[in-house]
């Protein structure tokens, strides 16, 4: 593999961390099933499924803030073991 962020070559690797921030909010994803990860920027190719289903788990937390006055949250997510996937 190569990392299209910052060349760095490195072997397959199949678990991320991902940081999504939204209007304050910052929600950290750790465990996410990955194609690849590079070890030395930490870009990540993930699964078009798979980047749906981040995207399912941190939608609404991004909505409950937009609808809150409360202080922006942090938010750690461990996603949740990729049975359906793991095929
Ligand atoms: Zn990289």
């Amino acid at each position: 593999m190569e990392c299209l962020v910052c060349g760095e070559t490195f072997e397959k690797s199949d678990v991320a961390t991902q940081v999504y921030r939204r209007g304050g909010v910052v929600v950290t994803v750790t465990g996410i099933p990955a194609e690849s990860v590079c070890p030395n920027c930490g870009n990540a190719v993930l699964d078009w499924d798979v980047a749906q289903q981040v995207e399912d788990l941190v939608q609404p937390l991004f909505h409950w803030a937009e609808s809150h006055t409360l202080p922006k949250p942090v938010v750690s997510i461990i996603f949740p073991e990729p049975l359906a996937i793991a095929a």
